[in-house]
């Protein structure tokens, strides 16, 4: 079985990581992609704008439906901060025999030799990045590159336009929109 691992703060999950989403899965002709929301990011300054539970709960709102989907809360449940290296080892542990394929934004694959035991990255998972047109993978990181439509939508754009009271229909789930309304994330910084 082929497994793809998408991790990211999704604080909130927009539009943006939903396609990227789509089409590594097309591109890279995986049997599920498991969706990882970060717990404590060591290199993440100034934290989270919206607590991991309801991080996780928003990207499972918005993937329900998505056959072949799903979410792991592996890093939300966690302790302390949370290492690709030891989510990798615990998803290979559980899932015996998976292929893992890491899927990392340019953004993130930039950060790559800072991340705790690199090598050992490497050695547990294919690292796939996802480069929107115009953006260069920094050299050394990817195993392969695959290009994906560029939207420009980025969760600290959504958090912004929630603060201002603005919309952010369409640039998120439904779902979504009304759980940030409901619970009443993203008010203040
Ligand atoms: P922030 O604005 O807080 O940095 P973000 O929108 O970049 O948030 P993350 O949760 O940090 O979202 O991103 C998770 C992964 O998704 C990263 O690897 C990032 O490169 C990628 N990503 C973010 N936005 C997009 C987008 N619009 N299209 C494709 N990939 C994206
Ligand atoms: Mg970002």
């Amino acid at each position: 079985m082929r497994i793809a691992v998408l991790g990211g703060s999704f604080d909130p999950i927009h539009h943006g990581h939903l396609i990227a989403a789509v089409a590594a899965r097309e591109a890279l002709a995986v049997d599920r992609l498991v969706w990882v929301p970060a717990g404590t990011q060591p290199l993440k300054v100034g934290g989270h704008g919206a607590p991991g539970t309801d991080r996780a709960h928003m990207v499972e709102l918005s993937v329900a439906e998505m056959v072949g989907f799903e979410v792991d809360r592996i890093e939300i449940d966690r302790v302390g901060p949370s290492y690709t290296v030891d989510t990798l080892t615990e998803l290979a542990a559980r899932f015996t025999g998976a292929e893992l394929t890491l899927l990392l934004g340019a953004d993130a694959a930039g950060l790559f030799w800072k991340w705790r035991d690199p090598a050992g990255v490497k050695a547990l998972a294919t690292v796939v990045v996802f480069a929107r047109a115009g953006e260069t993978p920094p050299a050394g990181v990817a195993d392969r590159v695959i290009e994906i439509p560029r939207l420009d939508i980025s969760s600290t754009a959504v958090r912004d336009r929630v603060r201002n009271g603005q919309s952010i229909r369409y640039l998120v789930p439904d779902p979504v929109m009304a759980y940030i309304a409901e619970h009443g994330l993203y008010q203040e910084k």
